[in-house]
């Protein structure tokens, strides 16, 4: 595939419908002031990397990367992607300040393996 890969569909691919249920609540609310002037809206708006549970990934790493928008054809009801791109991302160092807190829940005491074994470390 194209690592370039960026595509916009503007017409239903059953119907050939150009009006989308969610971009035109978005233009509504764009039009009676309740978002802002460049507000948009979809139906689902994602995007992610794709990467295997089994394997970390590490500063300095590529994941192949996506992102894609879909909507409901007001003609059909059909949804249907009308955005879809393929990013390109790298891994990067996290910051120390944004270390996951070490949060209680059930099950877990608040302490790492080495202090459960090791009560006396801290
Ligand atoms: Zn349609």
């Amino acid at each position: 595939m194209d690592s370039e890969y960026n595509k916009t569909f503007t017409k239903c691919p059953h119907c050939g419908s150009e009006e989308r249920f969610f971009e035109e609540l978005g233009k509504e609310a764009v039009a009676n002031g309740t978002v802002g002037p460049d507000f948009h809206l979809a139906y689902i708006a994602t995007n992610g990397v794709v990467q295997d549970k089994q394997k970390s990934l590490y500063p300095g790493d590529k994941p192949v990367g996506f992102a894609f928008e879909t909507d409901i054809c007001t003609g059909c009801g059909a949804i249907y992607a009308t955005k879809v791109k393929r990013a390109e991302v790298e891994v990067r160092m996290t910051p120390a300040g944004l270390v996951k807190p070490n949060f209680y829940t059930p099950g877990n005491d608040g302490m790492n393996r080495m202090q459960r074994r090791h009560p006396t470390l801290n």
